[in-house]
């Protein structure tokens, strides 16, 4: 996977937190990139950025750090995309490749765009990966390895740019597709942000209950709703910003979503077993498919951490009247 010689000299990263950092560490382990500059919004970020090392140069302003970039990716909450395109623009190197990672394309194009000038490459993409963890302690070089990376180019752009970013991300390890923007949101409105708007639901419904204390809630979370409280713990500006750029998407997919629960909740009302057995079925396949297909884990209990049994025997009450 290594790469001998890099595929963008200065590659200049807008925001380090868990996905910029990541690409740092992936690119500077893989030789993808000769130089990394990077830049945060918080003096805080950037002073860490610099502790950890992940970066040649760490700088102030996103102007500055875009400057002599042949490679820019920003990497900071969707909704903060054009702004930052607007600082940016006036600064880029001519012949750039400008890219993004947010995990909603069709709003990036939308905001990004009319601030970048014809004399850069603009490639929008998402790596679908990640954790629900944030900042630049988060990241960890291997995030991308056999995920997939989503590339959105508009009409027009120039293919060599689309495959030298495609040739990037797959020295990181991704698996590289494209797409156009429109229908990646419509993808992952049903694989991810609906799944993200159920979990915040489920667990803020039961934190909402009366009649279950918010002890039993976390002391008794097995199964499902640890996963979901899992998910639950995503950041909250990251996700506020995918729903509200996401909305048609969204409410599309949660439109048919309803309709799905209100199916089964009739199925479970009139005793309806076979429409329910069915359905599980047919979910155990897909999910098989994720785990053939590499994307998630086949180990016992996703091969979580367990604390050990107790080496003694533990003690059996009523040994003294068997034995
Ligand atoms: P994160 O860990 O919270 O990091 C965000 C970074 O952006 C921080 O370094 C932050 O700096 C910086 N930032 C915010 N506004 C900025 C600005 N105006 N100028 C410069 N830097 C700015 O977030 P993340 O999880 O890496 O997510 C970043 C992007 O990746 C989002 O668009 C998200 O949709 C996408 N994504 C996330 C995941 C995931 O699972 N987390 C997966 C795929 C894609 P400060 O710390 O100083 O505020």
């Amino acid at each position: 996977m290594s790469s001998v010689q890099p595929i963008f000299e200065r590659l200049a990263l807008i925001g380090v937190g868990l996905i910029g950092s990541s690409i740092a560490r992936a690119a500077r382990a893989e030789n993808v990139v000769r130089t990394i500059v990077a830049t945060a919004r918080s003096e805080v970020t950037r002073r860490r950025a610099a502790e950890l090392g992940f970066a040649d140069e760490v700088v102030e302003a996103n102007a500055a750090a875009v400057a002599d970039a042949d490679l820019v990716i920003v990497c900071i909450p969707v909704g903060q995309c054009g702004a930052v395109a607007a600082e940016i623009g006036p600064h880029l190197k001519p012949g750039a490749v400008v890219s993004d990672v947010g995990s909603v394309k069709g709003s990036i194009v939308r905001d990004m765009a009319p601030h970048l000038p014809d004399t850069v490459h603009f490639v929008p993409a998402h790596p679908v990966a990640g954790t629900e963890h944030s900042g630049p302690d988060a990241g960890f070089a291997e995030l991308f390895v056999n995920r997939w990376c989503i590339l959105t180019p508009p009409p027009g752009t120039q293919p060599h740019a689309v495959d030298r970013l495609a040739a990037f991300w797959s020295a990181l390890g991704a698996n590289v597709e494209a797409m156009s923007a429109e229908h990646h949101d419509l993808v992952l409105a049903i694989t991810s942000h609906v799944p993200h708007l159920i979990a915040y639901t489920i667990v803020g419904t039961a934190d909402d209950l009366q009649a279950v204390t918010r002890s039993e809630v976390v002391k008794f979370s097995a199964g499902g709703f640890r996963d979901f409280t899992r998910i639950a713990a995503s950041d909250p500006t990251m996700w506020r910003d995918v729903f509200l750029a996401n909305r048609d998407a969204v409410l599309e997919m949660l439109g048919r979503f309803n309709e799905d629960v209100a199916a089964l909740a009739r199925a479970i009302r009139w005793a309806d077993g076979d429409q329910l057995f069915n359905l599980f079925t047919r979910t155990r396949a897909i999910r098989r498919g994720i785990v053939e297909t590499g994307q998630d884990s086949a180990a016992p209990d996703f091969g979580r951490p367990h604390a050990p049994l107790p080496l003694a025997p533990l003690p059996r009450p009523y040994a003294a009247d068997s034995e």
